[in-house]
C-alpha cells in the first residue's frame, strides 16, 4: 500500500466511513504504557485502507444502555435521543484485510480515563463499535524533507508515516515518551533520523517544543506533520508557520488530547 505516488491511493483517501462492530482478537504490550488491540470483524476488509494515517472513532456508551440489535448506524441514529455515545478517536496502526484485522495502539495513561481504562481492561472477546475510517493524509509528493513529530498519541501515526514516505526521502523525526522503556521499533530508512525525547516528570511537551526550535532544517520546500498537546501543538504551529516560514499548505499539526478536559465531542 502507497500513499505517495499511486493515483487510486489518493482517490481512496476520501471513502466514506462506516459504522463497525468489532471484537478484541488479541491484547499485547508495546511497552510499559502502550497497549496494542487487534479488532477482529469479517467485514474489515479492504475498504478500510484509505491511506496513511487514518483513525476511526470509538463509541462508548453508558453500560446501562441496551443497545438494539443487530446494531447498525441506522439504529445508532434512532437511538441518539435517548443514548448518545462518547467519541475517541485512535489511529488505525495496520490493518490486515486478508485476516479481518485491524490494530490499534493505546497510550496508558489513566485506568479511571474511558478510552485509556478500557483499553487497559480489554480483553479478547470484548465488544467494540467504532465509526470509520477518516479521510486520509496523502503524502503528496513535491516536499523536499519531511518533519514528523509528536508524543506517544503520535507515535502509531507516525509509525504508519515512516513506513509509506519513499525510500531516502529526507526525514526527522521527534518522538516525547515518558521515559526510555516507552521508545518502540521504528522503520528507519537511509535519510531518516529518529530522535526520541524522555519527559523524565516535566510536563507534557516541553521537550518536543524546546526540541523543535532547535531542529536544523534542510533548505527547500519541506512539510511537517505532527500531533500532541493542544497547547504544544498550537506553539509548534506558530514556529513552523511564522518562524520557519514552512507554508500552511505543507503544515499538518493535530491537537490529539488536550490538558485538563477529555475527548468528548458530538458524533
Ligand atoms: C485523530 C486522532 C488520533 C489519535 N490516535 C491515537 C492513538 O492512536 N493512540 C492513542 O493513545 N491516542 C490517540 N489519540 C489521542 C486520544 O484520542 C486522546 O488521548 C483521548 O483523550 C483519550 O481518551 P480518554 O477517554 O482516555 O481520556 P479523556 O476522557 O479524553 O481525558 C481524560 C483526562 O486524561 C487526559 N489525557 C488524555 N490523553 C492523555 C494522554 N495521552 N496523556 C496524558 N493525559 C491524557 C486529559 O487531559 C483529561 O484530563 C488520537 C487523537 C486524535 C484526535
Amino acid at each position: 500500500m502507497s500513499g505517495v505516488s499511486d493515483e487510486g491511493q489518493h482517490n481512496a483517501s476520501r471513502r466514506p466511513g462506516s459504522l463497525h462492530v468489532t471484537r478484541v482478537r488479541r491484547v499485547s504490550r508495546v511497552t510499559p504504557r502502550m497497549v496494542r488491540i487487534t479488532f477482529g470483524d469479517e467485514e474489515l476488509t479492504p475498504f478500510l485502507s484509505n491511506g496513511t494515517d487514518q483513525h476511526v472513532a470509538m463509541y462508548f456508551y453508558d453500560p446501562d444502555v441496551r443497545l438494539p440489535r443487530p446494531f447498525t448506524s441506522e439504529a445508532a441514529k434512532r437511538l441518539l435521543p435517548t443514548a448518545r455515545p462518547r467519541l475517541r478517536r485512535y489511529t488505525i496502526r495496520s490493518h490486515r484485510p486478508e485476516l479481518g484485522e485491524v490494530d490499534m495502539d493505546f497510550v496508558l495513561h489513566g485506568a479511571d480515563q474511558l478510552a485509556s481504562g478500557w483499553a487497559e481492561q480489554a480483553a479478547p472477546g470484548d465488544e467494540a463499535i467504532w465509526f470509520g475510517p477518516s479521510p486520509a493524509y496523502p503524502l503528496a509528493p513535491g516536499p523536499e524533507w519531511t518533519v514528523l513529530i509528536g508524543d506517544e498519541t503520535a507515535l502509531p501515526a507516525i509509525a504508519v508515516l515512516l513506513e509509506e514516505l519513499p525510500p531516502e526521502h529526507r526525514t526527522s523525526v521527534l518522538v516525547e515518551v515518558a521515559d526510555k522503556a516507552e521508545e518502540q521499533e521504528l522503520t528507519v530508512r537511509d535519510g531518516t533520523e529518529v530522535r526520541w525525547l524522555h519527559r523524565d516528570g516535566r510536563p507534557a511537551g516541553q521537550l518536543l517544543y524546546e526540541q523543535a526550535v532547535a531542529l536544523d532544517l534542510p533548505p527547500g520546500r519541506g512539510r511537517v506533520w505532527g500531533a500532541a498537546e493542544r497547547d504544544t501543538v498550537r506553539e509548534l504551529r506558530r514556529h513552523f508557520v511564522q518562524d520557519r516560514g514552512v507554508s500552511r499548505a505543507d503544515t499538518h499539526l493535530t491537537a490529539y488530547w488536550t490538558r485538563g478536559e477529555t475527548q468528548d465531542s458530538d458524533v
